[in-house]
């Protein structure tokens, strides 16, 4: 199994804050540092990690795979979360582990740039895998509204279920579109950073709205463990955090239309 070691106590959506570093030593390479937070982290045999291999540039990393029992290399305990309770999360420290030159993962001070290509694909998966849970969560709650009854008619016989309903497969099946569009042009190397953004932002919000009224369709059943909604609302919360936040995902769109707050900086510098 693998996992892959972003995120430091102090450095999540700032990718190019990394402390974590690694040093050329010769014949080898010295890790140091800590990772939080981390996906599959204690069952994981091997985990690329992202340091920091050069100090006087902000994106100045590197990739590294780091293995299972190398000396200096510590896990946490599994961290307790909201949601995913079926999937580990864990902390790592990495303590002067001598890396052999050889795990070194593509090139020397390159590792932003090879993170920032791969990401685009992380959120189109984090995309389809979104849109399935709503669409799942969509059908659970047809088959619970159409069966339960209050007021001597199932819940689905009220305008407001049938609205509600009729509203989460419009914006399920046009978010589907946008998401097939972008699979395409994935497989065809040309999706853009920004289209992967506004995929995986839409999708992970959209999910949210979805379970959100699903669990409300389900009235108090849609809160207890027993039904399958109430799990799907807690996993949903990750969906717009991790992968790059909602946040993130906005500023990343802004850039593409030209928003960039960075090159204002840079002309008015220019123009002084
Ligand atoms: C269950 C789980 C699994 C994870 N798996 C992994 C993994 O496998 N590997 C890995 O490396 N990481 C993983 N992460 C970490 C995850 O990617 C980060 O938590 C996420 O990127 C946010 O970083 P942060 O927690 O440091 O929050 P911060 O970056 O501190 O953000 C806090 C808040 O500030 C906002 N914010 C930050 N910067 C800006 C900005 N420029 N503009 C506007 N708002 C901003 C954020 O959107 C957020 O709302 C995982 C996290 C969880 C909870």
């Amino acid at each position: 199994m693998l996992a892959v070691g972003i995120t430091e106590p102090g450095a999540g959506s700032d990718v190019a804050g990394v402390k974590t570093k690694a040093e050329d030593m010769g014949d080898h390479f010295l890790l140091n540092g800590s990772k939080i937070y981390i996906s599959n982290g204690i069952l994981a045999d091997l985990v690329v990690v992202v340091a920091r291999t050069d100090q006087n540039s902000r994106h100045g990393l590197s990739l590294f795979v780091v293995e299972r029992g190398m000396e200096g290399f510590e896990r946490g305990d599994k961290l307790k979360k909201m949601g995913l309770k079926s999937q580990d999360t864990a902390e790592l420290f990495f303590n002067n582990v001598k890396l052999p030159k050889e795990n070194l993962l593509g090139e020397w001070n390159k590792g932003f740039y090879q993170l920032m290509h791969f990401l685009a694909e992380e959120r189109l998966l984090g995309a389809v895998g979104y849109l399935a849970a709503a669409d799942a969560a969509f059908d659970l709650t047809m088959d619970f509204v159409t069966e339960r009854k209050a007021f001597g008619q199932t819940i689905s016989d009220f305008q407001n279920t049938r609205f509600k309903m009729a509203d989460m497969r419009m914006e399920i099946d046009v978010a589907q579109a946008f998401v097939d569009q972008c699979v395409v042009e994935h497989n065809d190397g040309v999706l853009s950073a920004d289209d992967a953004a506004k995929a995986k932002l839409f999708t992970s919000e959209l999910e949210g709205r979805v379970v959100d009224a699903c669990v409300q369709l389900h009235g108090g059943a849609g809160y207890m463990d027993e039904y399958p909604i109430c799990r799907m609302y807690l996993n949903a919360r990750i969906s717009r955090i991790y992968a790059g936040t909602s946040e993130i995902m906005r500023e990343i769109i802004a850039r593409s239309v030209g928003l960039d707050p960075r090159n204002k900086r840079r002309s008015l510098a220019a123009a002084e």
